[in-house]
């Protein structure tokens, strides 16, 4: 079995609590690394090397452009199709996705790191024409400090990059904590970067859970600013422990988003952006389309075309590539997922499809929850307002367009939401009145490296991708240079 310690200041460091956690494959059910279970000591050392890295070691001093080649080679590193594989069958060993969606992100990712590369130059303050004689006025836009990255299990080098890559652009150092139960391809990647030019300290990971170490990583003094994805529930939490120590937070939380299917959409299209919606990653992505809004006039015929699609999905050994639905990546998450299938039961939604834990040869002893569709959903029900992070998926129906909004807008969160109609006009006035941070029009899933992402209401704040997510990692300074020849006498008095 595989040993992973902590990579801290360049270099492999063993727990100094000598103690590891077991890492599961959740399609055997059998532990197949074990990760440093680290402490708070850990935490302070990790640290300690992103801040001498950051103030003292050659990242302050490298130019911008310097930091974009470094960049670039992480780019590359990751492009490198043996590196890419690796990492692949890495991520689908520790949380069960499918190795042709692990493989799909790890094609991608070298593009978000070159985008930032090429973005890292053109982060520039202002020069402003202010309204006093003799002076000069200009913005400087400097890097927040040390950068904390709490992250979830689902996709651990996809957060990686979305955290990392804005964070070393702006020229911070950054102490990355992966999910307990997914953080063997942080680790490797991380040593991988050492190779691109990285200089020590100024990437760390540490693993270990959340409880244990987290406290020190988000409240330390020389933590300048924390970047979370995970559940709404720890957010609040480490929302709060920042908020003390005055830290700048951002978070990237769970949803409970809208696929809203009108009568005048391509109905072939939206079954799939349905289905796939709902049961890609096995219904474990913050942004599943979980709630399925479908106008009454076609809702029987839609939930049969719903039915026959996703009655055919295969569920199987994450690792074989006609594998469509892999395990649950954790125990408690398939615990999690059971519950919600009887509480829905019990409150009177009504199951069409699966409703239950799946076995089988095919299965091995993998956490397998069947593909589930509920119908006579109605949207105050729990299975309609709660996150399940499972293949669930909750049939609505609605009368038009301000039905729709009212019903896609009356839970908690706001992350995503999915819009099919063949009308321009209504895709419009739909995606303006819903409350999401991303509207897809006739698609869904569609990311891009380009385009922000994040949450309104509980499902986060600040905004991951493109430019926006640059700002995240700087601050604005003012600076004011009297150019009078001498300074007035009365300085003081001045407004
Ligand atoms: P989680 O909240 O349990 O854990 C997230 C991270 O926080 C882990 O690394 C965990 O160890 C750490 N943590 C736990 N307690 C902590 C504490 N007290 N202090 C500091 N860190 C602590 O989430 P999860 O189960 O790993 O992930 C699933 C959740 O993530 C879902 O709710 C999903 O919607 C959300 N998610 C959101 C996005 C997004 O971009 N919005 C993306 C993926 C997943």
């Amino acid at each position: 079995m595989h040993t992973y310690n902590h990579w801290i200041n360049g270099k492999f460091a063993a727990p100094s609590g000598g103690q590891w956690l077991d890492t599961v494959d959740p399609y055997s059910n059998i532990a197949w690394a074990r990760v440093a279970r680290g402490n708070a000591e850990d935490a302070r050392l990790a640290i300690a090397a992103a801040h001498d890295a950051m103030y003292k070691g050659p990242w302050s001093t490298m130019t911008a452009t310097e930091r974009g080649k470094v960049l670039r080679r992480i780019g590359d590193v990751l492009a490198d199709p043996k590196n890419a594989q690796r990492l692949a069958e890495i991520e689908s060993r520790d949380n069960g996705k499918i190795l042709v969606e692990m493989q799909g992100q790890l094609r991608y990712l070298p593009e978000h790191w070159y985008y930032y590369a090429g973005l890292a130059d053109k982060i520039q303050g202002t020069v402003i024409p202010v309204d006093k004689a003799d002076m000069l006025a200009m913005t400087l836009l400097e890097p927040v400090g040390v950068v904390t990255a709490l992250t979830a299990w689902n996709s651990p080098l996809a957060f990686f990059a979305l955290k990392c890559a804005p964070a070393l652009a702006a020229g911070c150092s950054v102490v990355l904590k992966p999910s307990e139960f997914a953080s063997a391809s942080s680790l490797e990647f991380a040593a991988m970067t050492r190779d691109a030019g990285v200089p020590d300290g100024v990437i760390n990971v540490v693993t270990g859970l959340g409880q244990e170490i987290g406290t020190v990583l988000v409240e330390h003094p020389n933590i300048g600013k924390v970047t979370f994805t995970g559940s709404d529930t720890t957010g609040a939490k480490v929302y709060e422990a920042a908020a003390r120590g005055m830290k700048r937070a951002s978070m990237e939380l769970g949803g409970k988003s809208p696929n809203i299917v009108f009568s005048d959409a391509d109905l072939d299209q939206a079954c799939v952006g349905a289905v796939a919606g709902i049961f890609g990653a096995a219904g474990q992505m913050c942004t599943a389309g979980s709630r399925l809004l479908v106008q009454n006039s076609i809702r029987e015929e839609f939930t049969e075309r719903l039915l026959t699609m996703a009655g055919k999905l295969k569920m199987g050994d994450p690792m074989k590539p006609d594998t469509e639905i892999g395990p649950i990546a954790t125990r408690p998450q398939y615990e999690k997922v059971l519950h919600y299938i009887d509480v829905a039961k019990a409150d009177g939604a009504r199951c069409i499809l699966g409703g239950g834990a799946a076995s089988g040869p095919d299965l091995g002893k993998g956490l397998f929850v069947e593909p589930t569709i509920f119908t006579d959903v109605t949207n105050g029900m729990r299975i309609a307002q709660e996150e399940v992070f499972g293949p669930v998926l909750s049939i609505i129906g609605f009368e038009d367009e301000e039905d729709a909004i009212r019903i896609g807008n009356d839970v908690i969160y706001g992350l995503a939401a999915g819009v099919w109609t063949g009308n321009i006009g209504r895709a419009v006035r739909m995606s303006k009145a819903l409350r999401a941070g991303m509207v897809w029009v006739n698609t869904y899933r569609a990311y891009s490296f380009m385009v922000p992402i994040g949450g309104m209401k509980h499902s986060g704040l600040g905004r991951e991708s493109g430019i926006e997510a640059i700002h995240g990692y700087l601050e604005t300074k003012s600076v004011m240079i009297s150019t009078a020849e001498a300074s007035p006498a009365n300085a003081f008095l001045q407004r």
